[in-house]
């Protein structure tokens, strides 16, 4: 059996070695290290991918968020609203920017920010909404939309784990993961579902003069050359990075399928056992491309599987051990243990399972037959 990890980014590179490797050469060749013609191809190349006007590309996900946050103009003490279930990031930029975060629980159906959370959180100084497509799970935007119409609210969608995934509104129109808030920003950290191979991130609008806006602020508040209009930051895709997506896009379609084809075969294997969640594929749409597997454990034997797994070699991680509400740094004496009970429990439940391009059908049964015989 080929070595299990939590990813596998060599295989998928020994794939894609050539275009890979031609991208690289041809900015090594060039020279043009920063903003060159590949970084630009890129930003145009993902515009068609995702069918949004604008793609602004960064140095990071963090950066696309703190940015987008920038862009929009919010101001010290303006509250944002965001998921108390995810990575810090998210959280991290609204302090940063001396943002008031207003952290809010999670749905245990799908471990995205709950609606009913939101509207118990808005108060007037609320500004904006961050939702999160935690995992790779699409949130349920049309709801967030209709909330952020009513109070007048921006929505920055924080799309780091779900680029590539489609979000099906009421209506039926179709529309990609990112695209459907004022804002989205995502990440090209390796792992992610479009990883590069260094730090790499993007903001997305369809929005003019938003993205004005933003291209200046990417470049130190620069519209016109040693011009500085307003305050800005240094954060750009380098252009090796870009040649490196360019050369991963047209295959990430195919990359979230094969995530999709081994989280089924997870879900078949585990699904039946009545001590373990598994999160549901939806056959007929792509609104989960399972940057993480993530299965819940219902007996208490988290810990002790996770110790079991060890033994066996098998990796797997918890996303995410500690509540951000419970955090040193972004602790607060306006939250309340009773306002989060689903994030106090899934914290205890949670394991992702390997979860990557490359898993075939001997590691996933190996992987399911370990957690099977520990968990029963
Ligand atoms: C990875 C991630 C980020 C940050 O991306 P970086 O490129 O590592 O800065 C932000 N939010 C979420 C939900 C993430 O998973």
């Amino acid at each position: 059996m080929r070595k299990l990890q939590m990813v596998d980014l060599k295989s998928q590179y020994d794939k894609i070695k050539d275009q890979v490797n031609a991208s690289i050469q041809e900015v090594l060749d060039t020279t043009t290290y920063i903003n060159g013609p590949l970084v630009h191809q890129f930003q145009a190349d993902l515009e068609s991918y995702l069918g949004v006007k604008h793609v602004i590309p960064c140095a990071n996900g963090t950066d696309a968020l703190q940015i987008a946050m920038m862009g929009l103009g919010l101001q010290p003490g303006d509250e944002v609203i965001t998921a108390d279930f995810t990575f810090a990031a998210t959280v991290e930029v609204i302090a940063l920017l001396q943002l008031t975060p207003v952290l809010v629980d999670v749905d245990m159906n799908n471990m995205n920010i709950s609606l009913e959370g939101i509207r118990k959180a808005i108060t007037p100084k609320t500004r904006a909404i961050v939702p999160v497509h935690l995992f790779g799970r699409v949130a349920n935007m049309d709801a967030i939309m209709e909330i952020a119409n009513e109070y007048n609210l921006f929505v920055i969608e924080d799309n780091a784990q779900a680029i590539g995934a489609t979000y099906t509104s009421k209506d039926g129109s179709k529309k990609k993961v990112g695209t459907i808030g004022h804002v989205g920003a995502t990440s090209f950290f390796p792992s992610k579902n479009l990883g590069c191979y260094g730090d790499g991130g993007a903001i997305f609008t369809n929005d003019d003069a938003l993205a004005h806006t933003i291209r200046g602020i990417v470049n130190h508040g620069m519209y016109v050359r040693y011009h500085h209009d307003v305050v800005g930051v240094n954060s750009r895709l380098d252009s090796i990075q870009a040649g490196v997506l360019k050369a991963k896009l047209p295959h990430l379609d195919t990359y979230n399928k094969a995530r999709q084809d081994a989280a089924r075969k997870y879900s078949l294997a585990l699904g039946l056992n009545a001590n373990i969640w598994v999160p549901t594929i939806c056959e007929a749409c792509d609104c989960h491309v399972f940057h993480q597997y993530v299965i819940r454990i219902l007996n208490g034997k988290r810990d002790g599987l996770l110790d079991h797994l060890q033994v066996k070699g098998i990796p797997c991680a918890i996303y995410y051990p500690i509540p951000l509400h419970s955090q040193k740094a972004y602790a607060d004496t306006r939250y309340k243990e009773e306002d989060f009970p689903v994030t106090n429990q899934l914290v205890k439940e949670v394991i992702a399972l390997p979860m990557h391009t490359e898993l075939d059908d001997e590691q996933i049964k190996f992987i399911t037959d370990a957690i099977l015989e520990y968990v029963n």
